[in-house]
This record gives C-alpha cells, structure tokens and sequence, in this order.
C-alpha cells in the first residue's frame, strides 16, 4: 500500500485541482481525501510542492520495432515514455517491414505486453507497404488491435486513395491520419522556405507543401463526413485551414508536437542534420499560432512524434540524413513553459497530454478517481534538468535540445496500478 501526501492534484474531469492525499491498495486508488494518516506497513511518498495528473498518452511514436531496433525498441522506448510521464503510446506503422499484417499487428502489442512499463498500441499503414496504391484489410488489423490508420511518415499522395480510405475506416469505427505532405511541392527540400533557409544556402521546403494537403484532407472530410487526423501540424496557415473546417462542421482533429511548440527553423544555424525533421522547424510566427491553436482547441492534443535516430545518421549530410528527433520526455517541460507563459493552464495542459488523446482511441482516459486503478504522472514544475546521454533513457540521443536545461521533470509514473518509474533524484 501506497499513500501519496500532499500532491497537487489536477483532474479536470474529475473536478479535481488542489491539495490531496492519495491512498493506494493493490495498484487501486482507494481514497483521496485532504489527510489520510499513515499507518503501519503502509509506504509513504512525500509529493509536497509536487504535482500529480493522470498519466500521459502519446497517439504518435517511432518505436522501430521490428527491423531498426538499432535505433530503439520497444523496450528502451517504453523507458523513455515513463521517464516524460505516459503510460499510452502508439507506434507508428513505418517499421521493416511496415505495420501492416495482423501478425505485426498483435507482435508488437505482445512486446509492449513483455516489457510491461507501458501500454503500447499499433496504428496499421493505410495503404499496403505504406506504398500509397492499395488500402489495407483495415477491418482485419483493427480487430486485431490497431487503434487508428496511418502512412506515417509518407503522406497519401492519391486524393482518390485517401478518400476511400477515410470512408473505409470511418465505416468500421476507426480514422485515418495523415502525414500532410505534398511531396511534389516539397521537392527534397530540408528547412523550411524562409529567411535561414535561404541564408544558409539549405533547400527550402515550402510550408504549403503542408497546407495544401491538410486543406485537401479536411475538405475530403467535409464531403464525406469522415474523421480525418492531421499528424504534427506545424505552419500557421495549417492551423487557420483546421478552424475554418472545424467551423464547417468536419471531423477533424489535429495534434502538435514539442518540437513544433518550442523551436524554430533557427536550430539550422549550426548546419545540422539534428535539426532535420518532417515537417520542418518553422518561424516564431507559426509557433505562436500552434501555441493559441493549442489552447483554443482547434490543436486537439500533443503528441510527440518521437523518431529516433543514430548518431551515425544523424551525421550523414544534411540533404540525405532522416529527418526526426526524439521527444517523450520533452513534452511535459515543454507543454508546463506553455502553463506558465499564461497559453493556457493546468487543466488544458491535463486535457492535452492525456484526457483528449485517450478519448481519441476510444480507450478509458487515466483518471484520479476513487475506484479507478492507479495510472498517474507526479511531477515537479520547478526543477531544472539538463538533457544529455545519461538523462536521455531512448537508445537514440538526436535532439536539438542536448546539453541544454529544460524545467519540469517526472518523478514518479504509475501504470496499472504500479510503479513503473522512479527519477533518480
Ligand atoms: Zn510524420
């Protein structure tokens, strides 16, 4: 048995904000009440000036398994994500091969079950070999356990393809999200058209390689009245397309990333390949606009769009190393700067990071709730850490933000009624 003593506790859901004791019997929460007294055997966690939400969800990682488990696994990345403070993960179906077969479907369920720190979930590729031609036995690979259904990593180039397969999985319960890429209009481009692109020499990525198939997919989605997510929304005009079909009607929904909430194209400046990823770090403008887009709704939720890479090629020349940077244990200094800048507050930073992305997928949303088996996230707000090779747990180190400090860190995450991580500190 477990109580948690004077821990902040934000749970809008549960109209939950304040101070709160927490009793823990058997991985359940038993009572929360303002003091539960310790008594006998019971083991005691001090969270004074502490802060504790329902555990994290993150709807988009690249765990890399099978095929590239060089990069990270299942088992590494599952340390990672309890380090940022989630219990839900969803991986990305762009593994060797890709996701989409049953057998890789219910393989990579059954590891994340192995490992045991985390809950981690399959998306399935939306087209074949996520070669964007023929669409998958969607039915077939959501019964086995695919929560969603994804290119990822490529977009879906055919308009004709993407609307039937929004129709097709809008019909059997479930959505597509794309990766919103014009690949014509990018061109092999690395950093995003502008200023620092042009001074650097880089190849500019236009950012309406971006909007024009956001707008494409949201307008397929208004006349087919079928769910369509749009993965790391990332430039301004992106967003306005987003409120605009939002306000039509559509059912669409949209999520960020950390990396698009707190860098910008700048990180180039030094020539590296760590700042290369899809889409690309884009202007001060268009953080801003993701930022109120966040808090305002039309951004539906944070996901991290962990993509790990190694050193090795992340130092191959920037034209032809893989885009990607890591980011489960980011977000939540990252969304906490956002709370304290006045964006929005703890509660939407709760609604962002777990309630609306467990929703999404249609799975029970952590909750601190009497009865409810214990999946929390305790946190402290303040301190200051530096990201470097031991406080990273991925296998992969590639982040613009090694050697640099961020504020807010995990100190304890319950999974199923347990406790899965522990800072060292
Ligand atoms: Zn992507």
């Amino acid at each position: 048995m477990i109580i948690i003593k004077n821990g902040y506790l934000v749970d809008p859901e549960n109209n939950l904000n304040g101070k709160f004791d927490i009793l823990i019997e058997n991985g359940v929460i038993k009572k929360i009440d303002k003091n539960i007294e310790p008594f006998a055997g019971v083991e005691v966690i001090n969270a004074e000036n502490l802060i504790i939400t329902p555990s994290f969800v993150d709807l988009h990682v690249h765990f890399r398994d099978p095929g590239q488990t060089y990069k990270e696994d299942i088992y590494t990345g599952s340390l990672a994500a309890v380090a940022g403070g989630y219990t839900t993960v969803v991986c990305m179906p762009n593994t060797l091969p890709a996701i989409d077969d049953v057998t890789i479907v219910r393989y990579i369920i059954e590891k994340g079950e192995e490992v045991g720190l985390c809950r981690v979930l399959p998306s399935a590729a939306i087209t074949k070999g996520r070669k964007g031609k023929e669409l998958t036995e969607m039915a077939l690979l959501k019964d086995a356990g695919a929560v969603y259904f994804t290119d990822d990593g490529a977009p879906v180039m055919d308009s004709f393809i993407m609307r039937k397969a929004m129709e097709y999985a809008g019909s059997i319960g479930s959505f597509v999200a794309d990766h919103c890429e014009d690949l014509n209009l990018s061109n092999n481009g690395v950093a995003h058209e502008g200023e620092i692109a042009a001074a650097l020499g880089l190849p500019p990525l236009p950012p309406e390689a971006e909007d024009t198939m956001v707008a494409r997919d949201c307008i397929l989605s208004i006349q087919t009245g079928m769910p369509v997510h749009i993965c790391h929304i990332s430039s301004k005009l992106s967003v306005e397309i987003v409120a605009w079909a939002k306000a039509m009607g559509a059912k669409v929904t949209a999520e960020v990333t950390p990396h698009h909430l707190y860098l910008t194209d700048e990180e180039f400046l030094d020539f590296s390949c760590i700042a290369k990823v899809s889409p690309p770090l884009r202007t001060h403008q268009d953080i801003e606009a993701t930022r109120w887009a966040l808090a305002s709704g039309i951004i539906d939720y944070v996901a991290t769009d962990h993509a790990p890479h190694s050193h090795n090629e992340k130092m191959m020349d920037l034209h032809i190393c893989p885009p990607g940077m890591i980011g489960l244990q980011f977000a939540l200094p990252i969304v906490l700067e956002l709370v304290k800048k006045d964006y929005f507050d703890l509660n939407r930073l709760v609604e962002v990071m777990s309630t609306n992305p467990a929703k999404k997928i249609g799975i029970k949303p952590p909750a601190l709730k009497e009865g409810e088996i214990a999946e929390l996230t305790i946190f402290d707000p303040f301190e200051s850490w530096e990201v470097n090779e031991e406080t990273i747990l991925s296998k992969s180190k590639n982040t613009p933000l090694l050697g640099k400090k961020l504020v807010g860190k995990v100190k304890y995450t319950f999974y199923n009624g347990k406790m899965v991580y522990k800072d060292k500190q």
